[in-house]
């Protein structure tokens, strides 16, 4: 403990339980576990002077950002040193003229596009937690977001990181310039969720803003209606640069807390945006509208203002906060299908959450086939969270039996590292294990994520261990 406290001070060791269970859990709801010790580092060299003494004493090392993750990648399921990044949250250089930026990994993703903007320009991943959550955590879970549709996630828009690595010593992957020799080692760590070594900095592509941008607003009957619309826009060779879906349920929960002006009398409503070239835009929109009325909407309206429209998007970037109004506890899923599937796949959720009893909202990004079923329920039922799960499971199912994946951007964590043997072999998962071991040969960093590892932890509260070689 006093060597930790030497290297970062001793304001940034936590050990108190009134101060470690801050840090116990992040935004998967249904699991959690005490970190024995909580540091804050401030700078690379005390990242790398921490690690490398957890490593000489052999301890699980978590890393964690904002922890806004929704798979348990935070959670600290073994115990040990949790390092939170927070305080390194710094833009370290913007580089207008080769649009680039170097970020700490603290950096909050919508504070990177707000110093962007002086410049005309903007970093393109926006995961609908863009106000809190952080550059390294969405480095960890290679997060997506509404405009990743066209603009691609995060390890598209990465150009090169600093990592400390499990045994302390620090290193930098990719590079500044737009191709580099060698393995892709930049793409390996982008979506490694912490099991490959801790990234201290980024440097990040901006984008210049388009010159014009429009945005409808396309409410339907039904779920069914709104799935084959997307369904065809993209069958037709649309790629709007945002596709969003919400239906009923969660449009009334987002209507009455923000009031943006959605349809309560609709089954599910599409966010469409296109951008480009203003005199590209007209042409493009009125397809995607003849489209639109193929499939009876209830409204179809575009914004008439950039007022409008920020509010439009405030209802679907803030719409999770607005589900505490339908139920005490929700479950949110991330399942990727091919987008001409999602009208079977949408029908599919409506069945199992009949079958389970259970009501299952949806707010999702429809364009790139990523859903996300929001299982709300009251965690004070006796039972229920064995139904929710199994329900979940069903729909992750289907997603894969339909061609897609357990994941679009959330990540595997603790959540769905068994179902990683739905989609990959023995031979395919012993492949990633050696990656692992070659930059963790001794399985510190993040261990019990990602990886099956044959039976799952107890994730339920264990009291801290204050390990005696901390003392
Ligand atoms: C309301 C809400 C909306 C969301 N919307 C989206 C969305 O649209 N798209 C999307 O993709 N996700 C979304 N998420 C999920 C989550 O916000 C993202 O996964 C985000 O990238 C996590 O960032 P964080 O800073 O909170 O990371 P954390 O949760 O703290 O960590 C995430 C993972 O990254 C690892 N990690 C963190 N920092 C580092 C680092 N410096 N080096 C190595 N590993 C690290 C952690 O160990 C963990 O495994 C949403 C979550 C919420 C609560």
């Amino acid at each position: 403990m006093a060597r930790l406290k030497e290297i970062v001070g001793p304001t940034y060791v936590l050990t108190r339980p009134e101060d470690v269970v801050v840090y116990e859990q992040d935004a998967f709801l249904v699991a959690r576990a005490l970190p024995d010790i909580v540091v804050l580092p401030g700078s690379t060299a005390e990242v790398a002077g921490v690690v490398r003494l957890v490593h000489e004493a052999g301890v699980p090392l978590v890393v964690r950002g904002a922890g806004t993750g929704l798979n348990g990648g935070s959670i600290p399921i073994a115990g040990g040193v949790m390092l939170v990044l927070t305080r390194m949250n710094r833009i370290v250089e913007l580089d207008p003229r080769n649009r680039l930026a170097v970020v700490e990994p603290g950096a909050i993703n919508v504070d990177v596009t707000a110093a962007a903007a002086q410049h005309g320009l903007f970093y393109a991943p926006d995961p609908g937690s863009q106000t809190v959550s952080t550059i390294g955590g969405n480095v960890g879970n290679n997060a997506g977001g509404p405009h990743c549709l066209s603009y691609g996630v995060t390890g598209n828009h990465v150009l090169a990181m600093e990592v400390v690595l499990a045994s302390g010593d620090v290193t930098w992957v990719g590079s500044r310039s737009a191709d580099h020799p060698g393995y892709d080692l930049c793409g390996v760590v982008v979506g490694s969720e912490g099991t490959l070594g801790v990234v201290t900095a980024i440097v990040v592509k901006l984008l210049r803003k388009s010159q014009a941008v429009r945005t409808l607003l396309a409410a339907f009957e039904t779920i069914d209606d709104a799935s084959q619309t997307v369904s065809e826009v993209i069958a037709a060779g649309i790629v709007p640069t945002a596709m969003e879906m919400m239906d009923g349920v969660v449009m009334a929960a987002v209507e009455a807390a923000i009031h943006a002006g959605y349809p309560q009398d609709a089954g599910a409503a599409l966010l469409i945006e296109v951008e480009g070239h203003p005199e590209s835009l007209p042409r493009q929109m009125k397809r995607i509208e003849e489209i639109c009325r193929a499939h009876a909407p209830r409204m179809l309206r575009t914004a008439a203002s950039e007022q409008e429209r920020l509010l439009l998007w405030k209802g679907r970037k803030e719409g999770a906060g607005a589900l505490g109004r339908l139920a005490p506890s929700y479950y949110l899923h991330d399942g990727v299908v091919p987008r001409a599937k999602l009208p079977d796949v949408m029908r599919k959720v409506v069945e199992v959450g009949k079958a389970y009893g259970l009501s299952i909202g949806n707010l999702f990004h429809a364009g790139d086939g990523n859903l996300h079923p929001i299982i709300l329920f009251n965690p004070r039922e006796p039972g229920i969270m064995d139904k929710v799960v199994r329900a979940g499971e069903e729909i992750l199912r289907a997603c894969v039996e339909a061609g897609g994946t357990i994941t679009g951007e959330h990540g595997v964590g603790i959540e769905k590292r068994e179902y990683m043997r739905w989609m990959f072999s023995d031979a395919d998962l012993m492949a990633m294990q050696r990656v692992k071991r070659s930059f963790d040969p001794d399985g510190i960093m993040n261990p019990g994520k990602l990886l099956p590892v044959g039976e799952r932890p107890d994730v339920t509260v264990r009291p801290a261990m204050a390990a005696g070689m901390w003392t």
